[in-house]
């Protein structure tokens, strides 16, 4: 297959460049650099299957050549980079997911977007299956993400209803792994980083809020058997395992061996505004249609992780 990965410099995208590859495929990865970084991908410099082109998937993307599935990543996707990028983060949600679509129509490629939990907002429903609709206000400060990947998914449903085009669309649950930007605000590196540098490990609220992380290498897997498969609807991918943000806390002092306070903080209003109180995912359907379960357990990704945060800290 050649294949064309928007986001390809993310976090997500360059491990889905590396899986492409590894698996004999050719990738041409595209990203702006707005919140993608080289280093993600310098690694497959010179690699005669790949091919990076610096771009804004909000313009008109063309590519020369047959292309086989289109893969749509590109979107800031932490809290912080979304609160900071607001109107390019709808940008990429509704132009960048129409130009993706335009091209994987033109090319005749299958298409994969990818979406998230934040369209079931702070959810009223737990763990989240995706009949959910959600609970997202459209105009809070999270709206922008929430709201664009909403809208990504329409359009992705719309393309498949009118032009008959291939369509999968995966919602992802918190993930993490080497890769995450050190300064993303994300709380995967906000705690790491903390913890290896020996800052106070900083919770907000009163840190009962949960998540459910899952690790990239799970997801990855999970991503490539919702390409090969024949489902049009969302599917949720994530790992189960939900954990309250004291907890977390806790496991990464530990796992760091980090003399770190663990504090209780109130952060800008703007970061916990509408920040959902409990999130897990509903896996039936991508067990019972993918055969995908997670198989990486949170200490298991974490130690991997904190593996890269630390050569990173020594790289800057
Ligand atoms: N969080 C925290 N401390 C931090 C950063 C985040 O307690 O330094 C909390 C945040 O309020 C949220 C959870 O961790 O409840 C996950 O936040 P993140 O920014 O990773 O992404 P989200 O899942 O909200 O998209």
């Amino acid at each position: 297959m050649r294949v064309v990965i928007t986001g390809g410099a993310g976090f997500i995208g360059s491990h889905l460049c590396d899986r492409f590859l590894a698996d004999g495929h050719t990738v041409v990865a595209l990203d702006n650099l707005a919140t993608g970084s080289i280093r993600n991908i310098e690694h497959l410099a010179g690699h005669e299957r790949f091919r990076f082109i610096k771009q804004d998937v909000t313009e008109f993307l063309y590519i020369d050549g047959p292309v086989d599935a289109v893969l749509h990543f590109a979107s800031p996707a932490s809290p912080i980079g979304y609160l900071e990028l607001p109107i390019q983060t709808l940008k990429v949600g509704a132009l960048g997911t129409h130009k993706a679509l335009g091209l994987a129509r033109a090319k005749g490629a299958r298409f994969l977007m990818a979406s998230t939990s934040e369209v079931y907002g702070d959810p009223l429903v737990h763990p989240q299956p995706e009949s959910y609709w959600g609970n997202v206000n459209p105009v809070g400060p999270r709206s922008v993400y929430d709201e664009a990947k909403r809208f990504a998914e329409a359009m992705t449903m719309a393309y498949h209803r009118e032009h008959g085009l291939q369509t999968r669309i995966v919602r992802i649950f918190n993930t993490y792994g080497p890769r995450m930007a050190l300064d993303d605000g994300r709380v995967v590196p906000n705690f790491i980083g903390q913890a290896l540098r020996g800052d106070p490990i900083t919770v907000f609220g009163d840190g009962q809020q949960t998540r459910s992380f899952c690790y990239v290498s799970d997801l990855v897997e999970g991503l490539v058997r919702l390409l090969n498969s024949n489902e049009t609807y969302p599917v949720n991918l994530g790992n189960p395992a939900e954990i309250t943000m004291l907890e977390y806390a806790e496991v990464i002092k530990r796992l760091t061996n980090s003399s770190s306070p663990i504090v209780l903080v109130q952060p800008q209003a703007n970061r916990t505004t509408d920040d959902p109180q409990r999130r897990r995912p509903d896996l039936t359907r991508a067990r019972d249609i993918l055969g995908w379960e997670p198989t990486v357990s949170l200490e298991e990704g974490m130690s991997q992780t904190i593996e890269y945060f630390k050569q990173q800290l020594a790289r800057t």
